[in-house]
């Protein structure tokens, strides 16, 4: 392990345009739960339907029933070790961008500045009926505080939709940029995601640099990486750190 986060450290500060591919793994160290891990995922208790578009168009109410929970259960949450050692990579220069399929918003949280969300957010929503944007707060007094589901619009009585990626919907530009920031990487670092789940799966096979993968479980793409280490996310940074620190001014 010493010497794997030797060799990430080393890869950090020589590499020229470093981005990061986050996946629900470093979602999880929060307390957040993930929608397809075995045993406590999400979707082992609902229906992956509940993120179905056409399903969201004739019943909304059946995905607001469903957000109101998960919702109540994610606001509370906060970012953990990995999301604050990714914000400072970023201030400090090192990290160019983070990737992330995650909706859930900690990178912002955490400081992150420049993150694409390749699966949408939470943060804003938009009235399918007249297009007016809601931010989350209204989002969350109508279906937290006062239980209105579905979430309607105060302008036009239309039907809010989060700007969340739904099954059966376009991707959207946070993913074409993605593929880009993918191709200028000349280090990737992969962090909490099995790459199994496809699009997000494939960034990857666009960067032509280095990979550096963390995850919990081995990844399809293990025997490309330079460095593979199977440890929780927030430990890991934690000697990621310990060993930047090392580095002139990193805490300055
Ligand atoms: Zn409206």
């Amino acid at each position: 392990m010493e010497s794997e986060i030797k060799k990430i450290v080393k890869k950090l500060k020589n590499s020229k345009y470093c981005v990061a591919l986050t996946g629900a793994g470093i979602s999880t160290e929060s307390g957040i739960p993930d929608f397809r891990s075995k045993d406590s995922g999400i979707y082992n208790y609902v229906s992956e339907n509940v993120f179905s578009i056409e399903l969201f168009y004739t019943q909304p109410e059946i995905f607001y029933n469903f957000a109101r929970k998960w919702l109540a259960q994610v606001i509370t949450k906060k970012p953990n070790k990995a999301h604050y050692a990714l914000a400072k990579l970023e201030n400090k220069g090192i990290l160019k961008c983070i990737i992330t399929q995650n909706i859930d918003g900690l990178h912002h949280k955490a400081g992150s500045q420049k993150v694409y969300e390749v699966h949408g957010n939470i943060r804003t929503s938009h009235c399918l009926k007249c297009g007016k944007e809601f931010d989350f707060t209204y989002v969350k007094n109508e279906l937290i505080d006062k239980n209105n589901i579905p979430v309607k619009c105060n302008l036009c009585g239309g039907i809010i939709k989060p700007d969340v990626v739904f099954f059966g919907e376009q991707l959207p530009q946070d993913f074409m940029s993605a593929i880009e920031e993918s191709k200028k990487a000349d280090l990737m670092l992969v962090l909490g995601t099995s790459l199994t789940v496809y699009p997000v799966a494939m960034l990857p096979e666009y960067c032509d640099g280095e990979l550096i993968i963390i995850n919990n479980e081995p990844t399809p793409l293990d025997s490309r990486a330079t460095v593979v280490i199977n440890k929780p996310l927030g430990e890991t940074f934690e000697l990621i750190e310990m060993e930047l620190a090392h580095v002139a001014d990193y805490f300055v």
